[in-house]
């Protein structure tokens, strides 16, 4: 087969122009991601080869190898791990497979300054194109374990980029990196020197599970007659979640978050849980700071990975932790499952089962945590999560009690600062018995909507609702500490009924006065309507449609139509 010159996808092309004119003040992240890859590469393999899918490939001595040659200026990247096929590299290499991508480029051309930029691709991760902040060019050649081929991709992160067969390639892959010239200026940022290669290895990869080794520089070999020096291995190895706490520094354990959440921030917090006993595990969970773009699709990939006594079985294992906790990333090391556990097996397994609903209440006891100590750090984490936190109210009844305690909702109390519902009950009135809320799509639609002028009127506070999610959590928890959740928009709402006893005398009086003019108007609405009746609940508007309570609400509706149902 000759060689193929192949076009990057649009979105790659845009990806890789951002990655060569890089706003990103810290290059050195490109070999956390090339080594974070080949040590997927090496899990993935090694896996295999436990199921016996990969009967052929060599395990014996699987490990990451870094060489740095300082004449030519490359420096190389490579695993003895699952390798790529040709069709493999071309597609994901040479695409982007993430359905956030173009939301995330679109954001990206939003974005007005360099620091919005660099956010953004922080928050993205761009894996393998991150070498091109510092390479001119990049040489990729890989085989497949068990295949007899092997291919070799190359690209000046331009237009395009080729493809071809080698027939020699080692099984697995290697990254070669054609070094941009160094800045004399400054020295400290040479990828050709092994001293900036340990230092970055020991800084940004060191838990890594496989050796990490450097090969000496050949230039720098020892003379003649003696033995030639041995690689050097680079990295400790040590798995974090093993190690007590006081061993490790906060910055070991941002790392690992980096590795395992593809997200190139530090995570807003950390969560330990060491269990004994009968059935042994150690896990190691991360808050993420930011939602991902994918949060609410369907292919949302999880973050919590499982490992047997050190060895890792799967990534996005959805055992571990509740739907509405999926932004949670981490490591869970259970020490008396088989390596062959399956995800079926998982999901039926007791001890699986006591373990998630542990680790679902550390999760949010830490979040409670966090509210009582840090408020900004808990506002922050409830701004970016608390939409899927919010779905446990509906899916998760043991915890709805700790989950309703640690939500908070925006109001009618402030403009700005969203309450808890202790909060709001501290605040309402004499005589009000229940919460009041307002679903809609935006706060400044609730607000003007004619449901909420008594409520106005009377200074009476109204939790204003807009995810999708409220109306059905409203709905299926129904009170909170003894006190009804009610809508302002469903049934008979008599806000005077506790202050004046005449009203309804009064009312009875009006309705017998109009009840020629509401029969009239209940007859000539009748195909949308069920009935019109007088109302304390306006003072401005002239009329507003209500549901029954009970009935479904426009909002809801209109969800439950677009999940086609
Ligand atoms: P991510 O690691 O987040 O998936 P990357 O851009 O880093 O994104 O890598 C894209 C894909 O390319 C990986 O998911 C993997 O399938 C493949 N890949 C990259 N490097 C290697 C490697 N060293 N060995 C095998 N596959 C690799
Ligand atoms: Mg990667």
């Amino acid at each position: 087969m000759p060689t193929e010159t192949l076009e990057f996808q649009v979105e790659a092309r845009q990806l890789l122009q951002l990655m060569i004119h890089s706003v990103y003040s810290n290059k050195d992240v490109f070999l956390r991601e090339l080594v974070s890859n080949a040590s997927d590469a090496l899990d993935k393999l090694r896996l295999e080869k436990l199921r016996d899918d990969a009967p052929d490939a060599d395990v014996s001595d699987l490990h990451i190898e870094i060489d740095v040659d300082g004449d030519a200026r490359t420096l190389t990247v490579r695993d003895n791990g699952i390798g790529m096929s040709y069709d493999e590299v071309g597609q994901l290499i040479g695409t982007i497979a993430n359905s956030g991508t173009a939301k995330f480029l679109e954001e990206l051309r939003e974005a007005k300054d360099a620091a919005g930029e660099e956010g953004l691709i922080g928050q993205f991760g761009v894996g393998f194109y991150s070498g091109f902040m510092v390479a001119d060019e990049v040489t990729l050649v890989t085989r497949r374990a068990g295949e007899g081929h092997g291919t070799r991709w190359t690209s000046r992160g331009e237009d395009t980029y080729t493809l071809e067969p080698v027939d020699d390639a080692p099984q697995g892959t290697s990254v070669t990196l054609h070094l941009k010239p160094a800045d004399p200026e400054n020295q400290l940022h040479d990828y050709a020197a092994p001293w900036k290669i340990r230092e970055i290895i020991k800084r940004y990869s060191d838990f890594i599970t496989w050796p990490i080794r450097m090969m000496p520089e050949s230039s720098a070999a020892a003379g003649e007659g003696d033995e030639a020096p041995g690689p050097e291995t680079l990295n400790s190895m040590k798995a974090l979640w093993a190690r007590s706490r006081d061993e490790v520094s906060d910055d070991e354990y941002h790392e690992l978050y980096k590795h395992i959440g593809h997200d190139w921030r530090d995570p807003l917090e950390t969560i330990r849980l060491q269990a004994e006993g009968t059935f042994e595990y150690q896990a190691l969970l991360f808050l993420p700071a930011h939602a991902p773009h994918d949060l609410f699709t369907r292919d949302f990939r999880r973050g919590v990975q499982l490992y047997v006594k050190r060895v890792f079985i799967m990534d996005d294992c959805e055992a571990l932790l509740p739907p509405y906790l999926r932004f949670v990333k981490g490591v869970v090391d259970a020490a008396d499952l088989s390596l062959n556990v399956s995800r079926e097996i998982l999901q039926q397994d007791r001890h699986i089962e006591m373990m998630r609903r542990r680790l679902t209440k550390k999760v949010l006891s830490t979040v409670k945590d966090m509210m009582t100590k840090d408020q900004d750090r808990y506002a922050t984490f409830w701004r970016e999560f608390g939409t899927a936190v919010k779905e446990g109210l509906v899916t998760d009844p043991e915890n709805r009690d700790t989950v309703l305690d640690l939500a908070s909702f925006a109001s009618t109390h402030h403009d700005t600062e969203p309450t808890t519902l202790k909060a709001y009950v501290e605040r309402m009135k004499d005589g009000q018995d229940d919460i009041y809320y307002l679903t809609g799509e935006s706060r400044q639609g609730i607000e003007n909507s004619p449901h909420m002028e008594a409520f106005r009127d009377r200074g009476i506070e109204v939790l204003l609702l807009t995810d999708a999610v409220d109306e059905v959590w409203a709905d299926a928890v129904g009170e909170y500490e003894g006190k009804t959740l009610r809508s302002v928009a469903k049934g008979q709402i008599d806000l005077d009924a506790k202050d004046d006893d005449s009203a309804d005398g009064e009312r009875e009086k009006q309705t017998e006065e109009y009840a020629g003019l509401l029969g009239w108007m209940t007859e000539q609405l009748d195909e949308d309507i069920k009935e019109v009746r007088l109302s304390s609940r306006l003072t401005v508007s002239p009329a507003c449609v209500v549901s029954d309570a009970g009935e479904l609400t426009p909002a809801l509706e209109n969800m439950y139509r677009a999940m086609g149902q």
